[in-house]
C-alpha cells in the first residue's frame, strides 16, 4: 500500500487529516479511504467553529464523497461525533476535509461548482454521478461559504437594482449589481418593498449612506425605497428598460394596425406586416436585405406604423448619445412624440415626462454601462431556466451569485486567484 503523505496529496487533503487506512469495496467498486482529524482540530463546532466540549457519538461512521480516483468512486470515512457547542447546542463536530452538512468532500462541492459555470447540466451530473437536486445543494453550501469569507458588499457606490421573471413569469427575484465590478451582489425573491427593504437591512445605514447612484427601471416600488434608504442617491433611469418601453409600443401599434387589417379584409397589408415584424423589433444595423425591404414596404403601405417604426429606433439612439447632447436629443423626441397621433407613443410621451429627471440623471452620469444591466439580465434569464429541478429558490439564488456573483471557486489542485475569477465575468 502507498503511503499515508501520497494518499494524502492525491486527495488534496492537508495535514489536518489523517489517513488511517485504505479499502477496496469489491460490491460497490469504490475506494474507501478512513480517515480522521488530527487532534488539534478535533471538537470545534460544524457551523461556527468553536471549540466545544464532547457531546456524543453521534450517528457513528460516515461517508463523504470525495473526487472519482482514476476510473472509481472514492468516499472518505470516519466517525461523525457531536460536540456541544454554547451557541448552537449538539452539533456535528467541524471535520477538515468537508464543509458542514455536506456529504461530499470541498474538492468534491468545488469540481461541481465550477463545471456548472462551464459546461451543461446534464454534463455535470453525469460526470460527476450526481443527481441535479444535489448539484443544487453543492452550489448553494459553495456560495454561503464564500460570502461568509469575504464581505459580498464590500465598496458598493454605485448600484444597479432590476427584477428577473423565473417559472414562466409568474414569480420574480429582485436583484442588484455592482456597476464598477460588474457583480450581481445580491438576489432574493419577490418583487416589492419588503423584499428591497431586506437588501438595506443588510447593507446597514452607513453602507447605504455611501450609495451614490442607483439604477433602476422607473417602478415606483424601488424609487420610494431607494428615496427612504439611500439619502446621497441619484435614482437613474436604466436605458435597457426605457428601450424596451419603446419596442413594447411599436408592437402596440402594429399589432393594432394588423386587427384593422383583419377586420376590413386587407391580404396584402397582412402579408406585410406578417413580414416584417422582426425587422422592425431589430436594430437598423443587425436587418438582413430581405427584412430592409420589408420595412420599406411598410413605409410604403403603413405611413403610421413606420413613423411609429422612426420613433422608437429615435428613442434608442438618445440613450447612444451622453451628456447634454444626449439630453437635447431626448427634448426633440418628446417634442415630436407629443404631437405624433400614435396613442402608444403620446402614452409613451407621458411615461418619459414622469421620469425625466432619472432619464436625463442616466444620460448624463458617465460609465453607467448599460451593457452590464443588458447582459446581467439576460444571462439570469438563462440561468433560471438551467435552475429547473433544483429543490429550492435558495438553489436558484445560490446558481445566479455563482455564476454572476463572482463566486466560482477554482478547480481542485490549480491555484487561481480570485482576481482572475472575476475577469471570466463576461
Ligand atoms: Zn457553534
Amino acid at each position: 500500500m502507498l503511503n499515508a503523505s501520497v494518499w494524502r496529496h492525491a486527495l488534496g487533503v492537508d495535514r489536518a487529516t489523517v489517513i488511517e487506512s485504505v479499502d477496496f469495496d469489491e460490491e460497490a467498486e469504490s475506494v474507501v479511504i478512513h480517515v480522521r482529524p488530527r487532534r488539534h482540530t478535533k471538537r470545534r463546532c460544524g457551523i461556527c467553529g468553536c471549540r466545544a466540549p464532547g457531546y456524543d457519538q453521534g450517528q457513528g461512521r460516515r461517508n463523504w464523497r470525495a473526487m472519482d480516483l482514476g476510473v472509481l468512486v472514492c468516499h472518505l470515512q470516519s466517525d461523525a461525533p457531536r460536540v456541544k457547542c454554547p451557541t448552537h447546542g449538539p452539533t456535528v463536530a467541524q471535520v477538515p476535509w468537508a464543509r458542514h452538512g455536506a456529504g461530499h468532500t470541498r474538492h468534491f462541492d468545488d469540481q461541481v461548482a465550477w463545471l456548472v459555470t462551464h459546461t451543461s447540466k446534464s454534463a455535470v451530473a453525469e460526470l460527476m454521478r450526481v443527481s441535479w437536486r444535489s448539484v443544487g445543494a453543492i452550489i448553494t453550501r459553495v456560495v454561503a461559504d464564500a460570502r461568509a469569507a469575504k464581505d459580498p458588499f464590500e465598496g458598493l457606490v454605485r448600484i444597479g437594482i432590476d427584477e428577473i421573471s423565473y417559472r414562466r413569469g409568474h414569480k420574480y427575484l429582485t436583484v442588484v449589481v455592482d456597476h464598477d465590478s460588474g457583480r450581481l451582489v445580491w438576489a432574493a425573491v419577490g418583487r416589492d418593498k419588503a423584499t428591497l427593504e431586506a437588501f438595506f437591512d443588510l447593507l446597514g445605514e452607513e453602507r447605504s449612506s455611501l450609495i451614490s447612484l442607483v439604477s433602476a427601471d422607473a417602478a415606483e416600488w424601488i424609487a420610494t425605497v431607494v428615496a427612504q434608504r439611500c439619502p446621497n442617491a441619484t435614482l437613474c433611469a436604466d436605458a435597457f428598460h426605457m428601450v424596451a418601453w419603446a419596442t413594447k409600443a411599436l408592437d402596440e401599434v402594429r399589432k393594432g394596425i394588423w386587427r384593422l387589417a383583419r377586420q376590413i379584409g386587407a391580404p396584402n397589408l397582412i402579408a406585410h406586416l406578417k413580414g416584417c415584424r422582426y425587422a422592425q423589433l431589430k436594430n437598423p444595423e443587425h436587418l438582413t436585405d430581405n427584412q430592409q425591404q420589408g420595412l420599406a414596404r411598410v413605409a410604403a403601405v403603413n405611413k403610421t406604423l413606420y413613423r411609429a417604426y422612426l420613433l422608437k429606433e429615435q428613442f434608442r439612439l438618445v440613450f447612444q448619445l451622453r451628456g447634454r447632447e444626449a439630453v437635447r436629443a431626448l427634448d426633440a423626441w418628446c417634442s415630436w412624440a407629443r404631437r405624433c397621433r400614435i396613442p402608444a407613443f403620446v402614452e409613451l410621451y407621458h411615461r418619459i415626462v414622469r421620469h425625466r429627471a432619472s432619464i436625463v440623471a442616466t444620460l448624463t452620469n458617465d460609465g453607467l454601462s448599460n451593457a452590464l444591466v443588458e447582459s446581467t439580465n439576460t444571462k439570469l434569464r438563462l440561468l433560471t431556466r438551467m435552475a429547473y429541478g433544483f429543490k429550492s429558490t435558495d438553489n436558484l439564488i445560490a446558481l445566479c451569485l455563482l455564476d454572476r456573483g463572482g463566486y466560482c471557486p477554482a478547480l481542485p489542485g490549480r491555484n487561481r486567484s480570485s482576481a482572475s475569477a472575476f475577469a471570466t465575468l463576461g
